[in-house]
């Protein structure tokens, strides 16, 4: 006479799978995969996206800390070059090195090379374009509109306490020259910055598989933006984003 539990145990408990079993197993793995798989990608492209959005907020930062030492100027970002205000460190941010030690990077500006180097760079610069002798910049200033239109005079210094709207404006974006300072240099038509393109001024939609640009602004905050969001073709509809000084 078997009791309850010796009847359990006569059954074969390491029968194995059926044929039948073994094929649901097989399809809700690869029906997990087919889930997972893509949704692993746009994560990474997402995270890439955060990193940049990251540096972003630390160049604003950083600038913040540098407007506080030079009487609300921030860092210059075209300038004519040998020519300062005194007592003012006249290099363009790139080369700044009061800037880059606020930065926390000093040896940024080596960068010469995608793949060396590469903090605070745009985890998505995979495109070559290069600027003198090999140079790779990753974002670039705004220097657009600053006093209603550009003038060479103008483009060097951001007066902090002219920000009218410090969390619209753009301050620094993901771009392939280090400033930002014409609609012509801007134009997501002529010359957006597809991956893999090589343009060589240009703001730089990297992001999403080159749909979106990150734009920080002068409050610190930082925006992932798309295509229309970012330029129209018409400054006057991108609500100012690219104004810095006032109405254009
Ligand atoms: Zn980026």
């Amino acid at each position: 006479m078997f009791s309850r539990q010796s009847r359990i145990d006569h059954r074969n408990p390491l029968r194995g799978f059926t044929l039948i079993e073994l094929l649901v197993v097989v399809a809700i793995l690869s029906l997990l995969v087919s889930i997972l798989l893509p949704s692993l990608g746009r994560a990474k492209i997402a995270a890439r996206a955060a990193v940049c959005m990251s540096n972003l907020r630390q160049y604003t930062m950083a600038n913040e800390l540098y407007a506080n030492s030079f009487n609300d100027k921030y860092v210059p970002v075209l300038t004519a070059w040998g020519v300062s205000e005194t007592g003012h460190d006249h290099d363009p941010w790139m080369w700044n090195s009061t800037y880059l030690e606020l930065l926390g990077s000093p040896d940024l500006r080596l960068n010469t090379k995608i793949g060396e180097n590469e903090k605070l760079w745009c985890p998505d610069l995979t495109q070559a374009s290069t600027y003198r002798s090999g140079f790779v910049p990753s974002y670039g200033m705004n220097m657009m509109y600053v006093d209603g239109y550009v003038s060479f005079e103008n483009l060097w210094m951001v007066d902090r306490s002219r920000v009218e709207r410090p969390s619209v404006a753009a301050e620094i974006t993901d771009c392939t020259i280090w400033y930002i300072y014409s609609m012509s240099y801007a134009d997501y038509v002529l010359r957006w910055d597809v991956k893999g393109e090589n343009h060589s001024s240009s703001i730089a939609y990297r992001h999403f598989g080159g749909t979106k640009v990150n734009v920080g602004h002068f409050d610190g905050s930082v925006e992932c933006l798309s295509r229309p969001e970012a330029w129209h073709n018409d400054p006057a509809m991108d609500e100012q984003l690219w104004v810095i000084y006032g109405e254009k």
